[in-house]
């Protein structure tokens, strides 16, 4: 297949081609043509190094109203390096977009007043570590109101990084009816059912 019959704009394919990225993988295949069109959870088992960035990277972006100022997207992540990555990834896909995307990175270990400054201007998208992100909600630096999309990346091993606590009270912030949580995992063990039971739709398409 090609990232055009999958649905995704002109404008990202002429990025993704510009990266060096022509033809969908497996899980690019399967998991963008439900996040482009469904309005539902979603649970993808993959692991690093399958694409899974661009899998929900893309859709998310699609689904962004950059003529409104309001964070629309969270995408958690273990890690500062991951965080970073899936940031510059994203920013890369929408180089030919007309209307500015802005995304914010934002992770434990660094000053939190600069990350707190950068989250004063127009941030549509922010792509966090879960600590750090509960620290900058509560003191009122992310928005959440208008939030549509939660995306968990590499699940198992924020849950292994001991951030349990943090997602459940994300998730119990973020997960209203009108609000999408897509889930990523290399791993299915007990603690991600319970987390997928707990917050999500026992019916959301699955993909592996
Ligand atoms: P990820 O699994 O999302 O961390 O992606 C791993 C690497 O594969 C990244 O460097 C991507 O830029 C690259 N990549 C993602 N999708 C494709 C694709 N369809 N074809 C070739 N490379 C890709």
């Amino acid at each position: 297949s090609t990232f055009s019959a999958l649905g995704i704009r002109k404008d990202y394919i002429k990025s993704i081609q510009e990266i060096g990225i022509s033809k969908p993988t497996e899980i690019q295949e399967k998991a963008i043509p439900i996040l482009l069109k469904s309005k539902t959870d979603f649970i993808g088992l993959a692991q690093t190094g399958t694409g899974k960035t661009a899998a929900f990277g893309l859709p998310v972006l699609h689904q962004i109203d950059a003529s409104s100022e309001h964070i629309q997207a969270l995408i958690l992540s273990p890690t500062r390096e991951l965080v970073q990555q899936i940031k510059k990834q994203l920013f890369k896909f929408t180089k030919y977009v007309d209307e500015r995307i802005f995304l914010e990175a934002v992770f434990g270990g660094e000053k939190i007043d600069r990350q707190m400054n950068n989250l004063k201007r127009t941030t549509h998208i922010v792509v966090a570590t879960p600590g750090r992100l509960i620290d900058l909600i509560e003191r009122g630096a992310v928005d959440i109101s208008h939030v549509k999309t939660v995306i968990l990346d590499e699940a198992d091993e924020m849950l292994s990084m001991g951030f349990k606590q943090d997602l459940n009270r994300i998730l119990k912030f973020t997960t209203k009816s009108d609000r999408k949580t897509w889930l990523f995992s290399a791993t299915m063990p007990e603690e991600i059912k319970k987390i997928i039971k707990t917050y999500m739709d026992g019916n959301a398409p699955r993909v592996e």
